[in-house]
């Protein structure tokens, strides 16, 4: 009986996964293998782990490998775990297991695409049978195409081609593993990974707010689906209250298929009774999942899009240097209440609420002058749902150098974006605990309060809150200064 290997990768989940239902309906023994790769080749998410900084999203695959290994020894299967270069691991454990056949689901960042189609190549000589499948997006890349066969550049025709190709994608419920007598191979420790944050553990208040794995998914799935959804279409653009899903993390390690939320959303939204204003929100739902789709769609057809400004013509925008500004963004201390709870939010949960990193990042970006690199580098250390391609699309999106991107000139304004989106300061005082007895008219401008009022509410500028570090409308002027600088020079 054949041997097969199922390489998991961005597919932690044992439902509708295509490569391991592959895996057991060749129908002998099954590998599971997971390989930490280095930075260089996999998907940007490995770094240098004996330092033991860490990332969040390492402090997720961490737990997420943990409730992998869990699911997959109820099944009488143990994962096999291994770190270094894909191709000669897989050699070795092909040679250790006598597999004949190896399946996996594909990946799309750059490095990653070329890399496992030579792996795949050199297996398939040695006489392996290898197959891999869509595991992680709606429609893959190369399947969306313009009426001229090229990509799209623009989100709206990009998701009404997807939703006209896309047609009914089954879920496929998580495979019976036939119990086989078990194949012995050599695992490493996942504890030696060291992929958790030590000295400080600035990861402590997590597990208090996030479930990795693919339990944790389905019930936040669910979750959303039963209490929320229904309030998604408005609630979504207000980080004070909890109307969004938070699957970010879960899609990331493919915990959950974006095909899994697809079915279920419409499910939920198409059962008998159910108003129209449901199919609303659902749809403004899943056309959220679309911009992921497109964002890998980008990614795909241009890769440099992590580095590089998608328009040219931002390579000669004249970024600052200026590292005491970057460190007051980055640890929420830059005087503008609603940058500052976003930034904190950030540190301590691993996420951020999508208005307030569109805030976050045109503050940075815009007030501060600084190039969108950096700060899409901190996310990608600081979010537990950190994406290369979500990532580095939306920071492009913001700063106006990318596809289909909002303008530069629009420039988010943090007084009237915090009484809008959080009229009433409540996820201000949250997480920005020193304004908290603010009366709500100053929680967006404390610097205009009143001396009684700052008194009242035990605030102190320069002492134990800060005064703003720049003044937004002059900071504005000068984004739009340096921003026709470049438009002249084309
Ligand atoms: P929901 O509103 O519930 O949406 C459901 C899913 O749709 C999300 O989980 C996500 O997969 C997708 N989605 C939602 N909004 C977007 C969007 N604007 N672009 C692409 N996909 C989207 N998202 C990441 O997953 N990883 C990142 O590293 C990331 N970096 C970002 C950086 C900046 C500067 C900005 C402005 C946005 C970034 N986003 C990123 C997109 C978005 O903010 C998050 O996907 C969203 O906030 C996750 O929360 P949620 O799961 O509750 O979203």
């Amino acid at each position: 009986m054949v041997t097969s290997i199922i390489w998991f990768r961005r597919d932690l989940r044992l439902s509708d996964n295509p490569a391991l239902t592959a895996a057991v309906a060749a129908g002998g023994p099954v590998v599971p293998l997971f390989i930490l790769e280095d930075a260089t080749k996999g998907d940007n998410t490995c770094r240098d782990y004996d330092s033991g900084t860490g990332t969040a999203c390492d402090w997720w695959l961490h737990h997420s490998l943990n409730a992998l290994e869990g699911a997959l020894s109820a099944q009488g299967m143990s994962l096999v775990l291994r770190r270094g270069d894909p191709e000669q691991i897989l050699r070795q454990v092909v040679e250790e297991t006598q597999a004949a056949a190896i399946f996996w689901n594909r990946r799309y960042e750059p490095g990653g695409i070329e890399h496992d189609r030579k792996i795949k190549q050199d297996l398939r000589l040695q006489g392996l049978t290898v197959e891999s499948f869509n595991g992680s997006l709606l429609a893959e890349p190369w399947s969306v195409k313009t009426k001229a066969d090229g990509p799209f550049k623009v989100f709206t025709p990009f998701w009404n081609a997807l939703q006209r190709n896309r047609g009914q994608v089954p879920v496929q419920a998580a495979p019976r593993i036939p119990q086989h007598p078990a194949v012995r191979c050599f695992s490493e420790r996942l504890d030696d990974w060291r992929l958790l944050p030590r000295n400080p553990d600035w990861a402590n208040g997590f597990s208090d707010v996030w479930q990795p794995g693919e339990a944790g998914a389905l019930d936040q799935l669910v979750t959303f689906l039963e209490k929320s959804l229904c309030h998604y279409k408005e609630g979504r653009d207000r980080p004070d209250r909890e109307q969004v899903s938070r699957l970010s993390p879960h899609l990331r390690w493919g915990e959950i298929s974006p095909n899994q939320i697809w079915q279920a959303t419409l499910m939920a939204s198409e059962k008998t009774g159910k108003s129209d204003g449901l199919r609303a929100a659902a749809w403004a739902f899943l056309r959220e999942l679309g911009w992921r789709d497109f964002s890998y769609h980008l990614l795909y057809h241009w890769p440099s899009l992590p580095a590089r400004n998608w328009r040219p013509e931002f390579d000669k925008f004249s970024w600052n240097q200026d590292s005491r500004a970057f460190q007051a963004w980055s640890k929420g201390n830059t005087g503008y209440p609603i940058v500052d709870a976003g930034m904190r939010q950030l540190w301590v949960s691993g996420w951020m609420h999508n208005r307030v990193r569109m805030i976050t990042a045109s503050f940075l970006i815009k007030d501060l002058l600084i190039d969108w690199r950096q700060g899409a580098a901190w996310f990608a250390q600081t979010l537990v749902d950190a994406d290369i391609a979500n990532n580095s699309a939306s920071w492009q999106w913001v700063a106006g150098s990318g596809a289909d991107a909002s303008p530069f000139f629009r420039v988010f304004n943090p007084i009237t974006q915090g009484a809008k989106f959080d009229p009433d300061g409540s996820y201000v005082r949250t997480w920005v605990p020193e304004l908290s007895a603010l009366p709500k008219q100053w929680i967006h401008k404390p610097w205009e309060a009143p001396a009684a009022a700052l008194e009242e509410a035990n605030v102190q500028l320069g002492k134990n809150y800060p005064h703003p570090i720049v003044d937004h409308a002059t900071a504005r002027q000068r984004a739009l200064a340096t921003f026709e600088a470049i438009r002249g020079d084309q």
